[in-house]
């Protein structure tokens, strides 16, 4: 795969393919001008960043040209699916902006799709085969070598009618049989050598139907025919599906055209077509279901919502916006090539987005103390812009007084001239949004640790009047002491530490980073008192509130968060390399 650095201004991006070719469907007048599309999870697990180029594609073409995308669970393999996971998807489609215009599921179309399987058997079309998976995968032949007819392949259609039934009303055992089209073995798509129709699960219950069926279609069965029921005119997936396109049509085929039987309101010359983009790959992840169910149960991230995982509820939590997910997707665009994105574009996309609306405050990661020693009175408060240079975006409190916390790092006790920040000796320091001090010694202990650092303070140089324009070389973060309050901080690094887990030979489980997670208390300013409590919710959604810390970098407010204690998790740091 190669790898892509891609930068359309979405403003002034032309169109894509695929809206290129809905445009020109509807100056065809093709399905009568009408645009409908759906997005199709399979409830087997939480969507990831790659569903949202999809579900962003789906949607937005919808909204684009005045159609509708409705939301379709895929939900035909009752093995692998739950309703925890149809709760979550709504959720997060939600959370992401968009709004579907109805619910359905592939499970309401069972009935159809049993006597569609039915018609396909009386008509010549359909077999039941008693062989196995491997059997019959061994009889598929190479692309360029034909396969094998199965030994059942030409069963009398009665026959095939009494084991269909058979397999449904729960007489044969799960794996002994399968109902399989009967199209053409020798068929260089080898998607049309006797595909299966359905096969047999009873070791599940279904999470809608229960144990009404036995039998379960295939995708191939399935998608299609779920998309020709709703109305669906633009039916669109990634790249692994162009091969199945053409089988996708034959189903179709056999009930609509010529063939039409009443089984659409459209009409005989309704068409749902399938179209492909490209997949979205970034890199020092993994984007599979499979694999991100194989981390969650096996305890080695905190569960589908934890902040290093690609799911949306995952993203979320690290602080990402639905805005800046969907400004991203606008980034990469749409094409027929298969890449693999630069994870520096998905955190240099979310710490652009931040960086306008994401609060300013100060935290200590390593302190150490500063006394004034000049500094009389019980401490005052003082008002500090939360955007440098944007008054419009509100002012917030912070506590001043004799006693703060510096970082460690600001303060030398001998120091050379490059050194701009706190070290004795007349230098003068500013004090973020606040004096101008200068340092006089510090108090160390038996270790010769630092303990404390004194200082002196100008009294005329407050930050907003006219001695706060009084320039220093150096401004440093504080916190003051009394107010301060303890947080604990969640700083995040990628899940894995190679670039392509998955092209990578052996078990991916061997290839996570293992310092993706550090956990630090640091100090931070008292104003953050009104994070301490649980979740908001603002149309049953829960709000997330964004920091910057200075110089730190961007952090959100977790949702373990209770009233004794605030935690926060890093989303992005402030160095962007991406651009370099
Ligand atoms: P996974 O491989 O992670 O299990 P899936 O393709 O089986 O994913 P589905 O729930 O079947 O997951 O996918 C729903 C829709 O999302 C499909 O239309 C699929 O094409 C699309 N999709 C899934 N993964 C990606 C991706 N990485 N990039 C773009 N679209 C995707
Ligand atoms: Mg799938």
């Amino acid at each position: 795969m190669e790898m892509c650095k891609c930068e359309n201004e979405p403003e002034a991006r032309s169109l894509n393919f695929i809206e290129q070719i809905v445009e020109k469907d509807l100056a065809e007048g093709v399905n009568g001008g009408r645009i409908q599309t759906r997005f199709p999870p399979e409830p087997n697990g939480y969507l990831h960043i790659g569903h949202v180029k999809a579900i962003c594609m789906d949607f937005g073409i919808a909204e684009k040209y005045n159609g509708v995308c409705n939301l379709r669970f895929d939900d035909t393999n009752p093995a692998k699916e739950d309703t925890e996971y149809v709760e979550t998807i709504e959720r997060d489609i939600r959370w992401l902006g968009f709004k579907w215009g109805q619910i359905f599921y592939a499970s309401d179309y069972f009935e159809q799709l049993y006597d569609l399987a039915i018609r396909f058997i009386k008509e010549g079309k359909a077999y039941v085969d008693e062989q196995t998976a491997e059997q019959i995968a061994e009889q598929k032949g190479t692309p360029t070598e034909p396969g094998v007819a199965s030994p059942y392949r030409d069963r009398p259609i009665e026959e095939n009618l009494q084991l269909f039934e058979a397999m449904q009303r729960g007489e044969i055992e799960e794996g002994k049989m399968v109902l399989r089209a009967k199209i053409d073995m020798a068929n260089p798509n080898m998607h049309f050598r006797d595909p299966i129709m359905y096969r047999i699960i009873t070791s599940h219950p279904h999470h809608r139907t229960g144990r009404k069926w036995n039998v379960y279609p295939m995708y191939d069965f399935a998608h299609g025919q779920s998309d020709y029921f709703e109305g669906v005119t633009h039916s669109i997936c990634t790249l692994e599906f162009e091969v199945h396109r053409p089988l996708y049509d034959y189903f179709i085929d056999q009930f609509s055209g010529a063939n039409f039987c009443g089984l659409s309101p459209y009409g005989p010359d309704y068409r749902p077509k399938q179209r492909e983009f490209n997949r979205l790959n970034i890199t020092y992840t993994v984007m599979s279901k499979r694999k991100m169910l194989q981390l969650v149960k096996e305890g080695l991230v905190a569960g589908w919502d934890d902040p290093r995982m690609p799911t949306v509820c995952g993203l979320r939590r690290r602080g990402y916006t639905p805005q800046a997910i969907r400004t991203f997707m606008d980034k990469i665009g749409y094409t027929k090539v298969e890449g693999m994105i630069d994870q520096g574009l998905l955190e240099h996309t979310i710490r652009e987005d931040l960086k306008e609306t994401a609060p300013r405050v100060c935290a200590i990661f390593d302190p150490v103390k500063l006394v004034i020693t000049n500094y009389e009175g019980e401490g005052e408060t003082l008002v500090a812009e939360n955007i440098d240079g944007h008054p419009e975006l509100g002012t917030r409190e912070m506590k001043f007084g004799r006693e703060l916390w510096i970082e460690r790092g600001d303060f030398l006790e001998e120091a050379d001239n490059k050194f701009y920040r706190l070290s004795p000796g007349g230098r003068e320091v500013r004090l973020k949004a606040s004096y101008i001090i200068q340092a006089t010694g510090c108090e160390k202990d038996a270790e010769g640790n630092i303990t404390t650092v004194y200082a002196t303070y100008d009294p005329d140089s407050k930050s907003g009047t006219e001695g706060g324009n009084r320039k220093t070389k150096a401004t440093i973060n504080w916190v003051e002491c009394n107010s301060a309050l303890d947080a604990e901080v969640r700083l995040y690094d990628r899940l894995f530490a190679v670039e392509n887990p998955s092209a990578e030979e052996g078990d991916f489980r061997d290839l996570l980073n293992p310092n993706s997670l550090e956990v630090k208390t640091i100090k931070i300013e008292g104003s953050l008192r009104s994070e301490l409590h649980e979740p908001v919710l603002v149309d049953g959604i829960e709000q997330e509130n964004h920091y910057q810390l200075l110089k730190q970098g961007y952090f959100v407010v977790d949702p373990d968060t209770t009233a004794d204690k605030l935690i926060l998790n890093r989303t992005c740091s402030l160095k962007d390399n991406y651009l370099k």
